[in-house]
């Protein structure tokens, strides 16, 4: 199977320098498998490149699965842009949550009525085939998808695709049922330490699958992270956050502690400063970098400095993701969560 991220933004696309590196499109993910079989994860404005792509590279007519999380405007707003539905003899299916009050047809028909698009659904030349789907298995060109709902204020679906001997996870917009998620005994990364059988059942609907495209708080909880900055107040902050969130987390308030840190207690992703007396953050990224055993470690920049000569000094020595000061707690914990997630 081969997977593309095409859009990766929740609610709205934001295009600018300040997204450069992951795109400012929303949610699209596309995954080809060997036999030629096409989904689509989602139809935010992703949707209207892979659109164009498949235009200009794949055999005609068209043949392409859609399969909609849910049908919030940023997993739906890039449909009335994908190029194939405008080509008579492509062959488009469309499949989402079934029980949302509306069937899908209607849903997606509402963004494209008149009096917000030049043309309507039913004016579509492409064979346009809906089908709502539950929970369960379904076989949906020539691969076996998992459906399960997610935990989010709409009906959703996250959808694991087998095919190929290998199998994706798709899960967007999933939130925890439960604030507290380990038991107070925790083997982390357990998923039977969980608390909620929803985070569990999430868990274990995650499992075993080398690559899960996700957003939402989950079972990368209970990690060890290291915060360093020479703040108190920020490293207290930081802390506070990530652990909420469910992380173990220790401090250093240098460089120098930083390291040494490090190779005693081998955390999974650090979180580092860059301007700090003595040793800034990107000495100490240019050490980490140079070492076999810290080479791959995720380090997330926080930072004050944005501009664009730090932002890009600290990718070009290998920063994982770049943060800057001030920063909310959501963000920071999506961050981390994305950085965790690349581990390996
Ligand atoms: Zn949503």
């Amino acid at each position: 199977m081969r997977v593309r991220f095409w859009g990766t933004r929740g609610s709205i696309a934001t295009p600018g320098p300040g997204t450069v590196r992951f795109g400012g499109n929303t949610a699209c993910v596309g995954v080809t498998t060997s036999g030629g079989a096409c989904f689509i994860f989602d139809c935010g404005t992703g949707a209207r490149p892979f659109g164009a792509e498949l235009m200009a590279h794949t055999p005609k007519p068209i043949s392409a699965t859609i399969l909609l999380s849910h049908t919030h405007w940023d997993h739906i707003q890039g449909f009335p842009f994908f190029a194939p539905l405008f080509v008579p003899g492509n062959q488009i299916t469309v499949c989402g949550p079934e029980g949302s009050g509306h069937s899908l047809r209607e849903v997606l028909s509402g963004q494209m009525d008149f009096t917000y698009f030049p043309v309507e659904i039913g004016q579509l030349p492409a064979t346009i085939t809906f089908r709502e789907l539950g929970e369960g298995t379904h076989e949906i060109g020539g691969a076996r998808i998992v459906a399960q709902y997610l935990h989010h204020p709409a009906m959703t679906l996250g959808y694991r695709i087998e095919a190929d001997g290998a199998a994706v996870v798709y899960l967007c917009d999933h939130e925890p049922f439960s604030e507290t998620l380990w038991h107070g005994n925790p083997a982390p990364s357990h998923a039977e330490s969980i608390v909620h059988e929803g985070d569990r059942r999430h868990a274990r609907f995650m499992a075993g699958t080398p690559l899960a495209p996700h957003s939402g708080r989950d079972a990368l909880c209970g990690s060890h992270i290291l915060v360093v900055d020479d703040d108190p107040d920020i490293r207290t902050l930081v802390n506070k956050a990530l652990s909420q969130d469910g992380h173990i987390v220790i401090e250093a308030s240098g460089g120098q502690e930083a390291l040494a840190l490090i190779d005693a207690q081998a955390p999974d992703l650090l979180v580092l400063d860059l301007l700090m007396p003595k040793q800034g953050g990107l000495e100490v990224l240019k050490v980490l970098r140079s070492r076999p055993a810290t080479a791959a470690l995720p380090v997330l920049v926080l930072t004050a400095l944005d501009d664009e000569v730090n932002t890009s000094a600290g990718f070009d020595l290998g920063a994982t993701d770049y943060l800057t000061k001030p920063f909310s707690i959501p963000q920071l914990a999506a961050r981390v969560r994305v950085c965790l997630s690349r581990r390996g």
